[in-house]
């Protein structure tokens, strides 16, 4: 089979078929979960949409949907843990079940951010869904409570994940051969 941007790809992590059933097993547990409830789903752009488009439709229960921007100041290879809001929700969460839906926790330090800023609107519950999680690269405690995939500390893309834009919409999440991004924007976990 031929995988989109084979050639630029060290090695395929999970199939577009190990996604699939991950996200539909993920979807009914958080379907249990908030029975008789709705959410707020708060994707984090531009990572997590493809995860987020694929979660919410395996998720039974009502749902509304938001979307933040977030960036961290400073280059991209020393994430300093200061974040901003790019893009502000649309709608107010007061008295919601969130349910922030991330692509990555690398170090933490983003979905900490998030986490505080949820919480500080007053809503029923604030929760996390990750695609993917670096163990080995947290610096602060994050809970994440619905989670995909752990992944190696390595440079991962693919299902909403880039390389400068490149390889969203690689269906597959695979770890990108580090010659693609040597130079002045060597990713933090290397
Ligand atoms: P944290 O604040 O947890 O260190 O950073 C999380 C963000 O860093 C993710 O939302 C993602 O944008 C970026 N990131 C961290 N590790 C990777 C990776 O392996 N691949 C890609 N494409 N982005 C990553």
């Amino acid at each position: 089979m031929t995988v989109m941007y084979q050639d630029d790809l060290k090695t395929v992590l999970y199939t577009e078929a190990e996604i699939a059933a991950r996200v539909a097993e993920l979807g009914a547990r958080i379907s249990r979960d908030y029975e008789g409830k709705s959410i707020a789903l708060v994707g984090v752009l531009n990572g997590a949409v493809v995860f987020l488009a694929d979660l919410m439709r395996a998720i039974t229960v009502p749902v509304h949907v938001d979307m933040v921007a977030i960036s961290s100041y400073g280059s991209y290879s020393s994430t300093s843990g200061v974040a901003r809001i790019m893009k502000d929700l649309d709608n107010s969460v007061e008295s919601q079940h969130v349910l922030i839906v991330e692509d990555i926790v690398d170090t933490g330090l983003t979905l900490n951010y998030l986490v505080d800023y949820m919480r500080a609107r007053n809503p029923a519950s604030v929760k996390v869904a990750a695609m993917l999680s670096k163990p080995s690269q947290h610096r602060v405690k994050v809970q994440v409570d619905y989670l995909g995939f752990e992944v190696p500390d390595e440079f991962v893309v693919g299902y909403g994940l880039d390389f400068a834009q490149r390889y969203r919409n690689l269906p597959c999440i695979a770890v990108l051969k580090p010659e693609i991004y040597a130079g002045p924007d060597t990713p933090p976990t290397l």
